[in-house]
């Protein structure tokens, strides 16, 4: 169902959709095929409710979010399974995917107590000056399917604590996730309208959010094809969006780095939820000097991994069939290009009917070939090298994308360089390009975003979820006139 105005409501065409199990093809629920018609009703609640919600205090506001985190939290087990279900993360990941939306709401329910702005002294008397946060209005909020609990976490806790409200269109992969999360902030009271849930495709209920003259802002979280349309159509209406895209990411392996570690973080980065995470590591530079004896240990380690059923495997299946394909084209284009295929390349049945495909190596890649610099989104990891820190950095930083990159070294100067010449939104140093934390923001530069952040609070997604009015009080009865005169109170 769709969720409008704080009802639960079929699509106006009364069409479904059914959400299947990327591991075995089992239906896991069936949503309303939506339109047009009802993104409009969702965007006239939300215009309706948000002159009450922008007024409730944020305090207040807060109370409610943190009812939402703890409903959440409470079903952290049976949401994890579902994502697991619906989008194929191993179950340890769908638990975390729920962990982060908890995280977030927790850390948003408190800004609701912060959240400050600026005082400062005015350079005349008897006058006082502040700058104060205020919502935009009606968000769209966009989300892609690999972190179905997690994105709208991310976005939805830090967009409502900012006083807007919102019209959330989940992926058509995921939208069973959708329904659930939003349920958690339905059973905790959150006035009607405040958020409401549209379920269906990116071409029917996508384009008709970005497009209608109701919506505010769009926070969107997806591919560069799509993000860039948005943020093209937007512009046209001077409407911000909030794009986050995708990745191209890249660990630095150096000549004096813990091979052992930068094993286990090149394994756990590259084939971690299938490889299918805007942050996976799916360039790994290597310095010449332990090429090998990485390279030994990396295939030992990727060909013992265990694919199945995320309820009881070590990596999942790919999200749909048309992923396999792209997967296994990407093979093929590594193939003819001449990088040496080390280890899988092939789709396999798995444990179910699923969209397995089996943990893949590549080495002798070269910066420039396709499979070092499109993004697959699948398990598949090249392998390049380096002489040195200068020209590991600079193969790192030599794609379009910009979101993460890590290195290992145990050197503390070449930990320093690499932190300020790599160029992306996350820099990890001894640990794998994954694993951020809501407390910070996130978000990438090139094009993988344009810099307004995900997650973190001032600097992060409060920046993107409120604007900044600022206000001059003066008390003093006269004209008095800024820069003018000033002279005479020195
Ligand atoms: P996608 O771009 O296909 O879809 C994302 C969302 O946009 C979905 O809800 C989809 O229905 C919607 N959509 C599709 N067409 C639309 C249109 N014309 N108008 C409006 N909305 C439309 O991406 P995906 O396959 O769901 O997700 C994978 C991509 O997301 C990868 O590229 C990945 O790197 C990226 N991603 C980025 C981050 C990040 O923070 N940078 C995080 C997660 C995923």
């Amino acid at each position: 169902m769709n969720y409008i105005n704080g009802s639960w409501v079929p699509a106006k065409s009364g069409e479904t959709l059914d959400s299947t199990n990327p591991a075995n093809g089992n239906v896991v629920g069936t949503v309303p095929r939506s339109g047009k018609a009802d993104v409009d009703v969702a965007v006239q609640a939300a215009r309706q409710a948000f002159e009450r919600w922008r007024l409730t205090p944020a305090p207040v506001r807060g109370n409610i979010l943190l009812k939402a985190a703890r409903i959440l939290e409470e079903r952290k087990q049976s949401l994890g399974e579902l994502v697991t279900k619906e989008m194929g993360k191993v179950i340890a990941e769908g638990l975390g995917d729920v962990q982060e939306a908890v995280d977030m709401g927790y850390y948003m329910a408190g800004e609701g107590r912060r959240m400050s702005g600026q005082t400062t002294h005015s350079e005349l008397p008897d006058k006082d000056m502040k700058s104060i946060r205020e919502p935009l209005g009606v968000w769209g909020i966009i989300t892609p399917w690999n972190f179905p609990i997690a994105i709208p976490g991310w976005k939805i806790f830090a967009a409502l604590i900012c006083g807007n409200t919102l019209v959330y269109k989940p992926s058509r992969e995921t939208p069973v996730c959708g329904v659930e999360f939003t349920r958690a902030f339905h059973d905790a009271g959150l006035p009607k309208g405040v958020l409401n849930l549209v379920t269906g495709t990116g071409s029917e209920v996508g384009d008709a959010l970005v497009s209608h003259p109701g919506i505010d802002g769009i926070s969107f979280t997806g591919s560069c094809d799509v993000g860039l349309a948005i943020e093209a159509s937007c512009g046209k209406l001077h409407k911000p969006a909030a794009t986050e895209m995708g990745g191209k990411n890249a660990i630095l392996v150096m000549d004096d780095a813990d091979v052992d570690l930068a094993v286990h973080g090149a394994i756990w980065g590259g084939f971690g939820t299938t490889g299918q995470r805007c942050t996976a590591a799916s360039r790994v530079v290597l310095h010449r000097a332990i090429r090998k004896e990485f390279t030994q240990k990396f295939i030992r380690r990727a060909r013992a991994l265990k694919l199945g059923d995320g309820l009881s495997a070590e990596v999942g299946p790919l999200i749909n069939a048309a992923s396999l394909e792209k997967v296994t084209q990407y093979v093929e284009i590594g193939r003819k290009e001449g990088a040496r295929l080390l280890c899988g390349g092939k789709p396999t049945k798995g444990r179910g009917r699923g969209f397995f495909f089996e943990p893949t190596v590549f080495d002798k890649v070269k910066p420039g070939m396709r499979i070092a610099q499109e993004e697959i989104f699948g398990p598949v990891v090249s392998l390049l090298e380096c002489k040195d820190l200068k020209e590991g950095i600079a193969i790192v930083n030599g794609t379009q994308f910009g979101l993460s990159s890590a290195i290992y070294t145990r050197n503390v100067n070449s930990s320093a360089v690499a932190e300020r010449e790599l160029q992306s939104g996350l820099v990890y140093i001894n640990a794998s390009t994954i694993g951020s934390e809501v407390h910070l923001p996130f978000g990438g530069i090139k094009s993988t975003g344009i810099g307004h952040k995900e997650a973190g609070g001032l600097g992060g997604a409060l920046d993107t979820f409120s604007r900044v009015k600022v206000v001059y009080r003066d008390f003093s009865g006269r004209l008095q006139r800024a820069q003018l005169d000033t002279e005479a109170v020195r």
